[in-house]
């Protein structure tokens, strides 16, 4: 009897539901699951079925297709999200019977209520007993190690694959904010976009992502060379032939110039609206870049270029999110305001 008790005991849990990524915390365990936000869905008798989420959810087999439920940050479709976050809360807990656990979930800066609504509606759908929210950059900053709860002040620039989210943070709450509707995705879609322009050359947003991460850059080098080179294949769209051609970091860097121009944008919105209290602050501390964005080659230097700030990269950008929701979770006494300010609309904790 006991220990069937103790089976069905369930771990709180923290969730970074993010455009691209899911990561799951489960609290006194840390991060335990972390795949990307997909999900395989089939039409059964007319009504859509979720077949496999995250990672195993890749591979699309006859009559499935692969479907990301979030877009620029927030839910675009609701049954799969819930599908999908009920898959990922089970995988956490290793397929055991569970108690509904409490859940903590991140929501960007930038999202109405209605959109807030609807993660904490899929997240409870998905098994949850509470859905609490807490704001995407306060959570980002926890995890990097931030004074979130005092009063001094912190930047920080959360680039995903649907957002950047740039924000300063005092007293556990955001100050100012600016959020912008482009991150990852659209980096590889410029880059999905520039190979067609230049080489009549049709390849896939999963190519243009690898060419990102492996030789992309926010700027060129300073160097006179073209930095280094790497094949991509596709086809061709004059004759529909297979082939491959190498593009290198110069002509990547000069197709990111709009993508990275709009972070940039977000990041001065915030700048500028710097309340003069904390303005030493900032100045001292500069802005902390979380996000798997922060790790494009040269976005800490443009960054730098354009506010004359010190940027650094938190230490692991992608899981940063995830780890600040998850210290939350561990202590939400001592981050009650945090956890309280994006509750509001909901009566709060
Ligand atoms: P989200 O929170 O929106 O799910 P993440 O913070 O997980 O987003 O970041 C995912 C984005 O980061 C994707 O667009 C991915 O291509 C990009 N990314 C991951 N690693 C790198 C890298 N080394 N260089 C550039 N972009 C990267
Ligand atoms: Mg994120």
């Amino acid at each position: 009897m006991f220990g069937h008790l103790l089976r069905m005991t369930s771990a709180d849990v923290a969730i970074d539901l993010g455009t691209a990524n899911t990561l799951v915390y489960m609290k006194g365990h840390g991060i335990v699951l972390d795949e990307p936000s997909t999900v395989a869905v089939a039409a059964v008798r007319g009504k859509r079925q979720v077949l496999a989420a995250g990672k195993g959810a890749r591979p699309v087999l006859g009559h499935t297709a692969a479907v990301r439920p979030l877009r620029d940050g927030v839910i675009a479709d609701f049954e799969v999200a819930e599908g999908m976050v009920r898959h990922f809360i089970r995988k956490a807990h290793r397929w055991r019977r569970f108690a509904s656990p409490l859940a903590i979930v991140c929501v960007p800066s930038g999202s109405t209520a209605v959109e807030r609504r609807a993660v904490q509606e899929s997240v409870e759908g998905a098994g949850a007993r509470t859905v609490l929210l807490i704001e995407g950059p306060v959570a980002a900053a926890i995890g990097a190690g931030l004074p979130v709860t005092g009063p001094s002040g912190s930047l920080v620039v959360d680039i995903g694959g649907g957002t950047t989210e740039a924000a300063v943070i005092s007293l556990g709450g955001i100050v100012c904010s600016r959020s912008m509707r482009v991150g990852g995705d659209e980096m590889d879609e410029a880059i999905v976009s520039y190979v067609r322009r230049s080489h009549n050359l049709l390849i896939g947003k999963g190519t243009a992502e690898r060419v990102k991460v492996d030789i992309g850059a926010a700027a060129p080098s300073g160097g006179a060379d073209d930095g280094p080179w790497q094949e991509v294949e596709g086809r061709d769209l004059v004759d529909g032939a297979l082939c491959k051609i190498v593009v290198s970091q110069r002509q990547i860097a000069e197709s990111l110039v709009g993508p990275v121009a709009a972070v940039v944008e977000a990041v001065r919105g915030v700048v500028e609206n710097i309340p003069p209290e904390l303005a030493a602050d900032i100045m001292d501390k500069g802005i902390v870049l979380t996000g798997g964005g922060a790790l494009l080659r040269r976005m800490d230097h443009v960054l730098r270029e354009a506010t004359g700030l010190p940027i650094t990269v938190a230490e692991q950008p992608l899981r940063c999110v995830a780890l600040g929701i998850g210290r939350a979770l561990e202590d939400m006494k001592h981050f009650r305001t945090a956890l309280s300010s994006a509750n509001l609309g909901s009566g709060g904790i």
